[in-house]
């Protein structure tokens, strides 16, 4: 891979129905809003146009698939004619099983998009109603059959923490989905955000989440299966087969380059970070706010992210950059019970403490 190379974010904030649990950047809205964005968003590729090559390029929301063929076609045209994709850059688009056909993944192919991360959440049916997804485990289950048919590396998202979702029923929907071939499974923790529609319903007690030890009883069964299954977990949410590791995810971790484009997208560049406004008139007026990390920031942000991974801190890199982790008054207690563990001076957070990895980490920053 080539060093130096830039990682690519897009983002479409469209969706066809907002989830009850969800609190991104993501509206419905109507195909002429829809067509002035993907303008509004050629518009900013082409005014940041640069010659630095590109190793990842991810599309993302919000529901990028529910975008027409020549919609996506237009983006990736404009991003090709302004940015030098190396080679084997990987391509990923986000994709929702109902809007998947075939026409949409022939589109893709022919792009270069070489991995699709389907949103399935569940493949319990009253689940998914409950959650607010258009999806039931029957589309989910032809829709990423259809997936595979034309993309080999395909990655696929799951809620942990729903209500009656047990470990067990996790383990079988993990069991169906490797049985489809698909070669990374992001776990995400259910969050509960005020102003969701799913904060209402567990207020007015018409949802009832799985409680905080109930969740990580789930996750650990769900992780143990998946790792006894023969994917690694090479970061907290995050598990995949060997040679399937998102590798635009780890340039975030590893705080490579990006740039952002689209509401809401933020950009990095060496210390440098950018916001892109978060409502559709700012952005369309082209705001960006900008900031430089402060070096206790950019520690933290080194410790945070590297711990959060396989990939671990380098002790001496952060020694470096003006903080001896070895001084912090937690690490030889968490050395000694095997919380952390040091090779080669670099520093690794035990996996089978992910779940208290917040506290752990807070404690360990400067
Ligand atoms: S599809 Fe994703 S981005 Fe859209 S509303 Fe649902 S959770 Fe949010």
């Amino acid at each position: 891979m080539i060093k130096d190379a830039l990682s690519i974010y897009i983002h479409i904030p469209f969706c066809k129905q907002k989830c009850n649990y969800c609190a991104f950047a993501s509206f419905c809205a109507n195909s002429q809003t829809i067509e002035n964005y993907i303008e509004t968003l050629c518009d900013e590729i082409k005014r940041r146009k640069c010659n630095k090559p590109v190793k990842t390029i991810y599309i993302g929301g919000g529901t990028p698939s529910i975008l027409e063929p020549k919609q996506i076609e237009k983006i990736v045209k404009t991003l090709f004619d302004c940015f030098d994709i190396i080679e084997d850059a990987e391509f990923t688009i986000e994709a929702n099983p109902n809007s998947i056909t075939e026409e949409k993944l022939l589109m893709w192919k022919s792009l270069r998009v070489n991995r699709v991360s389907v949103g399935v959440q569940s493949l319990k049916d009253k689940s998914l109603k409950k959650i607010g997804r258009l999806h039931d485990h029957k589309t989910a289950i032809e829709k990423i059959k259809l997936t595979r048919k034309y993309f080999a590396n395909v990655s696929a998202d799951l809620i942990v923490g729903l209500e009656d979702e047990t470990g067990k029923d996790l383990c079988k929907y993990a069991y169906e989905l490797l049985s489809l071939g698909v070669k990374h499974i992001s776990c995400y923790l259910l969050e509960i955000y005020e102003d969701t529609r799913i904060h209402k319903l567990i207020a007015e007690k018409k949802y009832k989440p799985l409680t905080d030890e109930q969740t990580i009883e789930a996750f650990n069964k769900l992780s143990t299966y998946l790792i006894d299954k023969g994917m690694e977990r090479y970061e907290i949410s995050n598990f995949a087969f060997e040679g399937f590791e998102s590798k635009h995810n780890l340039n975030y971790w590893q705080r490579g380059d990006y740039f952002g484009f689209g509401l809401g997208a933020h950009s990095f560049e060496g210390t440098r970070r950018y916001y892109n406004a978060e409502t559709l008139e700012e952005y369309e007026l082209g705001i960006i706010q900008e900031e430089d990390l402060q070096s206790n920031e950019e520690i933290e942000e080194v410790i945070m992210l590297g711990l959060r991974c396989r990939l671990g801190v380098s002790l001496s890199k952060v020694k470096d950059m003006g903080y001896d982790m070895t001084k912090n008054k937690y690490y030889n207690d968490y050395i000694s019970q095997e919380i952390l563990y040091e090779e080669d001076g670099i520093l690794s957070l035990n996996p089978i403490y992910y779940h208290l990895s917040n506290t752990i980490i807070s404690n360990l920053l400067p």
